[in-house]
C-alpha cells in the first residue's frame, strides 16, 4: 500500500527530518504537539497539526493512544516514531497495527525482544554473535552477584536490561562497593524504565563504540551500510560520530557487517535500525544491544552511502523490497557529527536553559544541519536538550575534520551555553585527529584546566587578529595615526 499521509509522533529536529522525506516522496504530513511546541518549527512546517497535551512528556509525545485517535481522525495512513518516545515502545506499534496503521519501524515482536538487554543477547545466541562476559540473567541477590563479579573480575558494570539513553549503568571497581551500587542501580532503573532488572558485564576497559546500520525489508533481504564510530562520550551518550571509523579494516568491518546482519535476522527484523558493539584495544568487539529505530547519528551514514534513511524505511514500510543488494553498496568519503546540545561543557556538561538570543548556524557546501529551533525560541526544559546535529563531509577524514572546525566557527550561537567549543576541542585534538581515543576521552583529555588554557589561548589569539586588523584598517577610521597609536598603548595598560 502507498503511504500518503504521514503523522510524526515526535517533535524538534527529527520530526522535521522525516517532513523533509515525506514532502520529497510527496506525503502528506501531519505534526502533534505539546503547548509548549506550540510555536516549534516542526508544528510549521507540517502540512496539519495537533495539540495533544501538556508540556510534560508524559501529558503529550508519550499519549500513544491519544495519537492513534488524532491520526485516524485525519485519515493518516503511517505514523514514524522518531526516536526517544514512543519508538522502542512495542505495545505503541502492537496498537498503530491494531488500528490499521502502519508502524514505520519493526514488528512489536523485534521491538520487544531487543529492547531487553537481557532477551537481545538470548535471541542472538544461536548466531554465535560474540558478547561481553557476564551473565545473561538479572540478579536480584548481592550474594549472588559477588559470586559473578569474582568470576568474571573487577571492573564490572551493572547495567539496566531496559536501560537507554546511556541511563541505568554503574561501574564497579571493588566489592565492598558492590551491594549499594547494585541497590543504586536496581531503584534507578525501577524508577526511570519502570522495570529494575539489572545485570553484570565485565568493564571492557578501552573500549570503543561501534555500531553498524542496518536495512531489513519484508522480503527477507537484509543489509548493513557499514559502521558509524561514536565513542566521544560523556555520561554514557554520544556527542561525537563518525562514519566510516578510522580504525577498521576491511575484514573486521566485513565480520562486524555479517555479525549485525545476523542479529536482524534473529528478530526477524523490519526495516532500519542499529547493532551496537564494543571494542576493546586489541579489536574484538562484542555485541552491545540493538536499537528498533532511527538512530540520532543517522546522517554520517545518508553521506558516505548516499542513501536517504527515512525514504528507505518508508519504502519498506509499504512492503517494497530494497532496491539494491549489499554489494551494490559502498562507502564514499568520510562525514562527521556533532550533537549541539544546550548544555555548559564547562561545567560537567549540565543543561544550559535559556532563550536563543542569537541562533545562526552555519550553511554551503559539506556542512549540513539538522536543527528545529529557531533565533527568539526558548529551550523547553522538559525534553532531551540536543539544539542541533551539525554534520560536516570530506573526500577524506582530514577534510571532514577541517570543515567542522570551519563550520563550528561559522555558527553563532547566544543566550545559552553548547557543546560547540567541546566539539571544536575534539576536532583540534591530536588523539581525535590520530583515529586512537576511545569512549574515555572526555575524562582522559577534557579536564578544566586544560581547557580553561586552551580558551585563554584562544581569546588572546581572537585578540591579537582584532588588533592586526585595526591597525590595517584604521585609515578608515580617519583616527590621526598618533592618535590612534596612543589608543593602542591604552589598551595595553588597562
Ligand atoms: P542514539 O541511541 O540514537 O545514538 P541516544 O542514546 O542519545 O541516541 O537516544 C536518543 C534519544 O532517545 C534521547 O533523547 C534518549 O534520551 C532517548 N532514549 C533512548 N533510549 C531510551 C529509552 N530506553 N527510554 C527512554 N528514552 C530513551
Ligand atoms: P544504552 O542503552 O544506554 O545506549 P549501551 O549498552 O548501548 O546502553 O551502552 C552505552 C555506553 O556505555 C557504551 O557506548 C559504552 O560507552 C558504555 N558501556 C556499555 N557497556 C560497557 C561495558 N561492558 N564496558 C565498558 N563500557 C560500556
Ligand atoms: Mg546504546
Amino acid at each position: 500500500m502507498k503511504i500518503k499521509k504521514i503523522l510524526v509522533a515526535n517533535r524538534g529536529e527529527i520530526a522535521i527530518r522525516v517532513f523533509k522525506t515525506a514532502k520529497k516522496l510527496g506525503i502528506k504530513t501531519v505534526a502533534v504537539y505539546s503547548t509548549a511546541d506550540r510555536n516549534a518549527p516542526h508544528v510549521q512546517m507540517a502540512d496539519e497539526a495537533v495539540c495533544i497535551g501538556e508540556p510534560p512528556s508524559n501529558q503529550s509525545y508519550l499519549l500513544g493512544d491519544k495519537i492513534i485517535k488524532v491520526a485516524q481522525e485525519l485519515g493518516v495512513d503511517a505514523i514514524h516514531p522518531g526516536y526517544g518516545f514512543l519508538s522502542e515502545n512495542a505495545n505503541f506499534s502492537q496498537k498503530v497495527d491494531d488500528a490499521s496503521l502502519i508502524f514505520i519501524g519493526p514488528k512489536p515482536f523485534a521491538i520487544k525482544t531487543m529492547g531487553s538487554k537481557l532477551a537481545a543477547k538470548e535471541a542472538v545466541k544461536k548466531y554465535k554473535i560474540p558478547m561481553v562476559p557476564g551473565i545473561d540473567k538479572a540478579v536480584l541477590d548481592p550474594k549472588e552477584a559477588i559470586e559473578i563479579a569474582k568470576e568474571i573480575g573487577f571492573p564490572i558494570l551493572i547495567k539496566a536490561s531496559a536501560g537507554g539513553g546511556g541511563k541505568g549503568m554503574r561501574i564497579v571497581e571493588k566489592e565492598s562497593e558492590l551491594k549499594s551500587q547494585m541497590e543504586r542501580a536496581i531503584s534507578e532503573a525501577t524508577s526511570a524504565f519502570g522495570d529494575g532488572s539489572v545485570f553484570i558485564e565485565k568493564y571492557i576497559e578501552s573500549p570503543r563504540h561501534i555500531e553498524i546500520q542496518i536495512l531489513a525489508d519484508s522480503h527477507g533481504n537484509v543489509v548493513h551500510l557499514f559502521e558509524r564510530e561514536c565513542s566521544i562520550q560523556r555520561r554514557h551518550q554520544k556527542v561525537v560520530e563518525e562514519a566510516p571509523s578510522a580504525i577498521l579494516t576491511e575484514a573486521i568491518r566485513t565480520k562486524m557487517g555479517e555479525a549485525a546482519v545476523n542479529v536482524a535476522k534473529s528478530c526477524n527484523y523490519l526495516g532500519a535500525g542499529t547493532v551496537e558493539f564494543l571494542m576493546d584495544a586489541q579489536m574484538n568487539f562484542y555485541f552491545l544491544e540493538m536499537n528498533t529505530r532511527l538512530q540520532v547519528e543517522h546522517p554520517v551514514t545518508e553521506w558516505i552511502t548516499g542513501l536517504d534513511l527515512v525514504e528507505e524505511q518508508i519504502k519498506i514500510a509499504q512492503g517494497e523490497a530494497l532496491s539494491f543488494s549489499q554489494s551494490d553498496l559502498q562507502i564514499k568519503g568520510h562525514a562527521i557529527e556533532l550533537r549541539v546540545y544546550a548544555e555548559d561543557s564547562l561545567n560537567d556538561f549540565m543543561p544550559s536553559i535559556g532563550t536563543l538570543s542569537t541562533y545562526k548556524p552555519p550553511s554551503g557546501k559539506n556542512i549540513r544541519v539538522d536543527d528545529g529551533f529557531k533565533e527568539g525560541m526558548e529551550i523547553p526544559i522538559y525534553y532531551d536538550p540536543m539544539l542541533s546535529k551539525l554534520i560536516t563531509y570530506g573526500k577524506t577524514r582530514d577534510e571532514a575534520i577541517v570543515k567542522m572546525i570551519e563550520a563550528i566557527d561559522n555558527y553563532q550561537v547566544e543566550g545559552i551555553e553548547t557543546t560547540l567549543a567541546f566539539g571544536k576541542y575534539v576536532c583540534q585534538h591530536a588523539a581525535f585527529q590520530s583515529g586512537q581515543f576511545d569512549t574515555h576521552f572526555v575524562k582522559d583529555y577534557y579536564t578544566p584546566e586544560v581547557i580553561h588554557k586552551h580558551y585563554n589561548k584562544e581569546a588572546e589569539i581572537a585578540a591579537k587578529i582584532a588588533l592586526k586588523m585595526y591597525i590595517e584598517e584604521r585609515h578608515l577610521l580617519k583616527i590621526p595615526k598618533h592618535k590612534s597609536r596612543a589608543a593602542i598603548k591604552n589598551l595595553f595598560h588597562k
